[in-house]
């Protein structure tokens, strides 16, 4: 009763559809689902959850950031750490190994060796804060630090974190180079699980916001794998152990991403470093943070990462994964690669040369880098396209009764954005217009999330309701505009209209 309770608030706080998703820097928001509540045996890490705050590492606020960012926190670290510079990447960028603990049991955690997955590397500098303080934790710093030898690479890959991308500065994916250890990158973590002898090895990454946790509408925003070390998957002790710990991290995540974790298909790719690790004989886990409605930042992730993070450290300490049943791990529902799109319009209308046809539309909204890959801006696109029941959606509209049709472009051209305020904006929505010209365009992180598409004065539209194009659209009820979608994003004229208002005059 309690926990159905708890995650029905959760599902309210954190699922409702909406379509007020500010897109550009620095007003991302993020849920603070503050009910949620571990209980049984992982009640004792609830207070870690409330006192996260305290530990967040503030100069880090959102997923783009470089190795330029890190680096003086990584020199300014003090005890319990020891820190060195372990190595260089291609460019010459420093990669840091962090010490921490003198416990026969060896644990090793890398991050970021895929350069635009850096979530886990934010909860690892906010681990690193928590095991530096001194207060009422330190019962379990104290066990921690005695019963572990934890050693982390924070940003395996400074290269691809400069570039925000996956693959190092050769283009080369390092997690494909364990075998041939071509890369600098690759040979230092190797180096690094080698000289430990690691037990235990934590494959840190973040994986798409495409992906569902099996076949139900949500998102995998956390998932797991315990690789395997053969073609045959078998499960020896070391893969076992690993298998049993995911199992107790998620009876412990379930908590906070109510049906939201996923695992992977265990195929072995035999040039992988999880897969290699594991059969080196480190039992190794894969977490891989997803996507989740309203945090676009990936900040409540961060903290739930922290949280998970601390924990399966103290369940190695304390060998409390022993007592997980090895079923715990395989009834986590598979990955759905590309199930979710962010917007799906359900069985709305079209013409086409003269007839009319009952379909759904979806849209995907891409990142597209600026700021030399520290900001972004959304380019929507449509993404799919027919019959999309079996797909999912952030934001699901319920098309019945609704005819979509191409937006208009405005007939005057403007001279810059301020002039949009002197207009009726949702007259001109009303009066089918979608998109104004503009002789200067403002920053597009600014209009990326606004009920206008803006245009230079020689840019026509598309007008087109085809896969890869980002039209946008008008949902007519009749001859009556209701609501528009340009860019990705939908606005509703009667439920939005205080939206609308509040994005122009901000512009
Ligand atoms: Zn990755």
């Amino acid at each position: 009763m309690r926990i159905s309770f708890i995650i029905f608030v959760f599902v309210v706080l954190i699922q409702a559809p909406s379509c007020t998703q500010p897109a550009s820097a620095g007003e991302r928001e993020q849920p603070q689902p503050k009910r949620l509540q571990l209980e049984g045996n992982y009640a004792s890490y609830q207070p870690l959850f409330e006192r996260y705050d305290r530990y967040k590492e503030p100069t880090i606020r959102q997923r783009r950031f470089k190795n330029a960012d890190i680096v003086p926190l990584l020199q300014k670290l003090g005890a319990p750490f020891q820190v060195m510079e372990a190595g260089r990447s291609i460019e010459n960028r420093p990669i840091y190994r962090v010490q921490a603990g003198q416990g026969p049991v060896k644990v090793l955690l890398w991050s970021q060796m895929h350069g635009d997955e850096s979530t886990a590397t934010m909860a690892l500098f906010d681990i690193f804060r928590f095991l530096s303080a001194d207060d009422e934790f330190n019962d379990l710093r104290q066990r921690l630090l005695s019963e572990l030898t934890i050693v982390a690479l924070p940003m395996l890959n400074p290269d691809g974190a400069e570039r925000y991308s996956r693959r190092n500065a050769l283009g080369i994916d390092l997690n494909r180079d364990a075998l041939r250890l071509q890369c600098p990158e690759s040979q230092l973590l190797k180096q690094t699980r080698d000289d430990l002898d690691a037990d235990w090895g934590f494959n840190l990454h973040d994986q798409g916001r495409y992906y569902a946790a099996g076949k139900k509408p949500k998102t995998a925003t956390m998932s797991f794998l315990a690789p395997a070390y053969n073609e045959a998957k078998e499960i020896n002790d070391v893969r076992g152990n690993a298998m049993q710990l995911i199992g107790w991290m998620n009876g412990l995540v379930q908590a906070y991403l109510p049906g939201q974790i996923g695992r992977y298909d265990d195929e072995f790719e035999p040039r992988a470093f999880g897969d290699n690790i594991q059969k080196w004989g480190t039992s190794t886990i894969l977490i891989e943070c997803g996507g989740m409605p309203n945090d676009p930042e990936k900040q409540y992730i961060r903290k739930v990462h922290f949280v998970l993070l601390l924990a399966a450290l103290d369940a190695i300490a304390q060998k409390e994964y022993e007592n997980t049943d090895l079923a715990a791990y395989e009834q986590i529902p598979f990955n759905e690669s590309n199930s979710f799109h962010d917007l799906i319009l359900r069985e709305v209308e079209i013409d086409f040369k003269g007839e009319s046809y009952l379909v759904d539309v979806a849209f995907q909204r891409r990142e597209v880098a600026v700021d030399k890959n520290r900001d972004y801006y959304y380019r929507a696109e449509i993404s799919e396209f027919g019959d999309l029941s079996v797909f999912f959606a952030y934001d699901d509209f319920d098309g019945r009764g609704y005819r979509a049709v191409p937006g208009k472009t405005y007939t005057r051209t403007l001279g810059n954005a301020d002039e949009i305020k002197s207009l009726d904006a949702l007259e001109l929505l009303r009066q089918g217009y979608t998109s104004i010209r503009l002789r200067d365009l403002p920053d597009r992180t600014k209009m990326d999330y606004f009920p206008f598409k803006l245009l230079a004065p020689d840019k026509s539209d598309d007008t087109r309701i085809s896969i890869g194009n980002n039209t946008s659209l008008l949902l007519k009820k009749g001859d009556r505009v209701e609501a528009v979608v340009v860019n990705g994003f939908l606005f509703d004229l009667k439920k939005d209209a205080e939206v609308i208002r509040r994005l122009i005059n901000k512009m």
